[in-house]
């Protein structure tokens, strides 16, 4: 039986690591050949690689950080070189500040370059791909639920990020409709990886507020993007799809 992503390219951006890496996983397993990319982790997403060639696509990790348009848009462009092209991104990389107004751990310097990474990076990988993507193709952007709710102190500026891209998706919905390519959000809840481990007050505080009383994990993640990458998602575009234990309910 052929695989549903047989003979499609994907792009997951921040692939080395925690929910990126299971998505990754995931597209692979369905039969997508896969790029990655990473900023600071060659080791991890060489493994990571690894992990998906098992699957018997092709695979690649590129180095490209995300605050930087001009290295996203080469990150793209050396895609579509290598696989010939490009059917589904997956824009998934993204950054976590903490800190309330005036505290200097959320200082200009670190909310303007949490805005490069969590928008300006999603905006730019997006202009890049629609040059390559055709009829079918998918934009995928990992959100937050702290985009539509804002139920913790020292979260403004991660949040507004977050809000920026599923309002982008909505507008690139739009935008992209026409070219029969569909652009969704899924915003996860609290989800176990190095960004936001299980463990300690904040954990437990953000467990509290979930209705089924835990963390995700990558996997459950990666299955609600894996969906939306598939042809049976055809008629979704423009929609925030919480995967989020019920924290937003
Ligand atoms: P991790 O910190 O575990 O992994 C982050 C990934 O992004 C890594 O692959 C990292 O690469 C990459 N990355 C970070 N900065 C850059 C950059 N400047 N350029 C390129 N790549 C970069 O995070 P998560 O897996 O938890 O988060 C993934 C996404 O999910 C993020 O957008 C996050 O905001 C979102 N999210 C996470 C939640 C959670 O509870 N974990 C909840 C809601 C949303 P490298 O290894 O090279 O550093």
């Amino acid at each position: 039986m052929s695989k549903k992503l047989a003979g499609k390219v994907a792009l997951v951006t921040g692939g080395s690591r925690g929910i990126g890496a299971a998505i990754a996983e995931h597209l692979a397993r369905d039969g997508a050949d896969v790029a990655i990319s990473y900023s600071a982790s060659p080791d991890k997403a060489g493994a990571v690689v690894r992990k998906l060639e098992g699957n018997g696509v092709r695979a690649a990790a590129l180095k490209a950080d995300q605050a930087d348009p001009a290295a996203v848009e080469g990150l793209v462009e050396a895609v579509v070189k290598r696989f010939g092209r490009l059917d589904i991104l997956v824009n998934n990389a993204g950054v976590f500040v903490m800190g309330q107004l005036g505290d200097p751990a959320a200082d200009l310097a670190a909310l303007q370059r949490e805005q490069a990474v969590n928008v300006g990076g999603v905006v730019a990988a997006v202009r890049a791909a629609v040059k390559h993507l055709g009829e079918g193709g998918r934009v995928i952007t990992i959100g937050s639920v702290l985009g539509t709710r804002v139920p913790f102190l020292g979260i403004a500026g991660y949040a507004a990020t977050k809000a920026a891209v599923a309002a982008y998706t909505k507008g690139w919905a739009r935008d992209l409709g026409p070219k029969k390519i569909t652009v969704n959000t899924v915003q996860p809840g609290p989800i176990d990886t190095d960004l936001n481990p299980d463990s300690g007050d904040f954990a437990a505080v953000q467990k509290s507020l979930t209705a089924l009383g835990r963390y995700g994990r990558p996997e459950e993640v990666a299955a609600a993007v894996a969906f939306l990458a598939s042809p049976a998602a055809s008629y979704i575009t423009g929609a925030i799809l919480d995967v989020d234990g019920g924290f937003n309910a």
